[in-house]
């Protein structure tokens, strides 16, 4: 493995298909390596397009547009951080070996859609989920919950994140509501829903686990210390690593996260998102790229989750230990306006042990994530207490 110099004939290239918060972190580590980086997204001034030394916007589920932008660049690895891609595209790349794809092109196609990686981990690997089916209309949907699924359970759209379009259903008077907010929050309107029961967990973790090659030349499988969080509506607004669990349970969370791992294959990060109670472990899903939840990592590892990813796709060592307890919480844009103004900065770094970041999103909603905090304590209680102070001390305004 050899390191060029950027803006060189000899550069390294990496570019990266979305360039949100996640992708920026990225960035910047490959940056520290002298890579030369390549930042891709829907809209001007994303926050990676901000540290890339090129930025490019296009719709990258057009695969024409895709491929075009590839052959001008001639990244030597392309990093999906989104699931909304002509992955299609991606296929045919790999294949004809132009480039190669972070991790796999066929982890990227089986991810970005609920039913593939459902389908993969429940009925291929064998791996405990919730129970679930997929629905094409209302009347398939309830006749999904009727003959089996039950109540309470959980409604989403096939394609989609963040909890957008999903609905936690209570009894049969729920089901044409959930129906209409699933076919509004779908990335792209399939009209198709995955049902699954509820998994009544005591807690959720996201665990990072990292393929990487080792010092024999062979990939091996690194994992995390297991990162706790919460969810608002599927979306995450807290995290903290590590989470308590029992040996039996973290046993079994491995086992999960290197059996769906090795399968999707490839080198990176990958967040395997799990339900716990007591000992048993059901898996949820799997994003082949660093998670919002492993921000946490910024301040709780010695390689944050974005060093890893950096270091893992360039086929270089990791290090996963964990440094000490720590904690994320999330600054939101509380308002909708573009170049919004953030106060109580200051106050928020005076938080002992916190840390910061604005990922600089042009246009704020009142629910968007425009920036975390960080903390850092012996115990991830305080962590946790820190960081959610240090966050409700940001304050957002129009000017
Ligand atoms: P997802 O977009 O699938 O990651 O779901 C977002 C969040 O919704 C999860 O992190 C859980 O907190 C919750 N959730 C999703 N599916 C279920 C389920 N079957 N049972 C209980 N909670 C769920």
């Amino acid at each position: 493995m050899k390191l060029g110099t950027p803006l060189s004939p000899t550069a390294k290239r990496v570019m990266f298909l979305g360039s949100g918060e996640l992708g920026k972190e990225v960035i910047i580590a490959l940056q520290r390596l002298g890579v030369e980086t390549i930042a891709v997204d829907r809209y001007p001034n994303a926050p990676g397009h901000q540290v890339a030394h090129r930025a490019h916007v296009i719709d990258m589920t057009d695969a024409a547009a895709l491929r075009a932008l590839i052959e001008l660049e001639r990244p030597h690895l392309v990093v999906p951080e989104i699931e909304a891609i002509a992955t299609d595209a991606l296929v045919a790349i790999e294949q004809s070996g132009v480039c190669e794809v972070i991790p796999t092109a066929r982890a990227t196609q089986l991810t970005m859609h609920r039913e593939g990686i459902r389908r993969l981990a429940a009925e291929t690997l064998g791996i405990p989920t919730s129970p679930y089916q997929f629905a094409d209309s209302l009347a398939e949907l309830q006749a999904a919950i009727d003959s089996g699924i039950g109540y309470p359970c959980v409604v989403k759209p096939v394609m989609s994140s963040s909890g957008k379009g999903q609905s936690k259903l209570d009894g049969p008077a729920d089901v044409a509501a959930a129906w209409a907010h699933a076919a509004s929050g779908s990335r792209v309107d399939q009209g198709r829903v995955i049902v699954e029961g509820f998994v009544d967990f005591d807690y959720e973790i996201t665990l990072l686990t990292v393929r990487a090659i080792g010092h024999s030349g062979a990939v091996e499988t690194h994992f995390c210390a297991p990162i706790g969080h919460v969810q608002v509506q599927g979306d995450y607004v807290e995290s903290w690593q590590p989470q308590a669990m029992s040996a039996a349970a973290l046993t079994s969370a491995q086992d999960i996260a290197r059996r769906v791992t090795d399968n999707l294959g490839g080198r990176g990060v990958f967040g395997v998102e799990l339900f716990v109670k007591g000992d048993q472990v059901w898996f949820s899903e799997v994003s082949p790229r660093p998670h919002d939840t492993g921000m946490v990592t910024m301040c709780s590892q010695i390689q944050s989750e974005f060093d890893l990813h950096a270091r893992a796709i360039l086929g270089l060592p990791v290090d996963t230990a964990l440094r000490e307890p720590g904690a994320s919480a999330v600054i939101y844009g509380g308002i909708d306006a573009s170049g919004i103004v953030y106060s109580g900065v200051a106050e928020a770094l005076a938080v002992p042990r916190s840390d910061i970041r604005l990922f600089g999103k042009p246009e704020a909603y009142v629910r968007r994530r425009m920036g975390v905090a960080l903390a850092c304590a012996d115990t991830t209680d305080t962590a946790r207490e820190r960081a959610k102070l240090a966050a409700s001390r940001v304050k957002t305004s129009i000017a």
